[in-house]
């Protein structure tokens, strides 16, 4: 460890976005009791999930994933709020990071192009610093070594989808994400990146968005988190 870690340490005690404990020496992001009990979504099929059935009937997504339970009763809904609101884009890709470690395993990263993060409107992004499903792609690249591309754009500064719920969170979705998909990267295989899926409505309106675009690309989505 070096000086400047040493003297930064001192000064910002480094605590666990979970529960708030100071984090001990080696305890990389979480305290060692928080990391074992990370809440995982164990996907047992790519092509066959709850996931998947979500968004079959907005747009044709091949294959799912994602890593963790949302919930947001628990305290790991911290490592949500802390990407989101707290400015923690460090988080981001280190939980991006491990998320494509377990899909690695999985076999989901066989024949992927790139990661395509859902975006922010610009007033969101710029308030942020950041988009956090950016963040997360760029952790999982730091893994698979694909590039991420930002091909979706949002394009109408609507109501927050975190505070809607069912029917009109799906309307709200509708129309707000348009894409282009320029020729160095049609046809091929994209996986589109966000932080939390509930209803499957930005995701499925993500994947309808880039296949106008290019119907000739293969979609899968990668959510962080699925509250299902
Ligand atoms: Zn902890």
């Amino acid at each position: 460890m070096s000086l400047l870690t040493d003297l930064k340490e001192l000064l910002l005690p480094r605590t666990c976005p979970v529960c708030g404990k100071l984090l001990m020496a080696g305890e990389d992001v979480l305290c060692a009791f928080c990391a074992i009990g990370l809440p995982r979504y164990r996907i047992m099929d790519i092509n066959d999930n709850p996931l998947l059935r979500m968004v079959w009937d907005k747009a044709d997504v091949r294959q799912a994933t994602t890593f963790l339970s949302y919930n947001h009763h628990s305290p790991y809904h911290n490592l949500i709020i802390g990407i989101k609101f707290h400015g923690k884009s460090d988080l981001a890709a280190k939980l991006g990071k491990w998320a494509a470690l377990e899909a690695e395993r999985q076999g989901f990263w066989e024949g992927v192009d790139a990661l395509v993060p859902v975006p922010l409107t610009r007033w969101r992004r710029w308030k942020r610093g950041y988009n956090q499903a950016e963040m997360l792609a760029r952790g999982m690249s730091e893994v698979t070594g694909l590039p991420v591309v930002n091909l979706i754009r949002r394009t109408k500064n609507r109501k927050p989808q975190s505070r809607l719920k069912g029917e009109a969170r799906r309307k709200n979705a509708e129309g707000i994400y348009q894409a282009s998909v320029p020729d160095e990267w049609r046809g091929k295989h994209l996986v589109i990146v966000d932080d939390v899926m509930t209803t499957g409505a930005t995701l499925g309106s993500c994947a309808l968005a880039l296949h106008c675009a290019d119907e000739t690309a293969t979609i899968c989505i990668f959510p962080l988190t699925y509250a299902g």
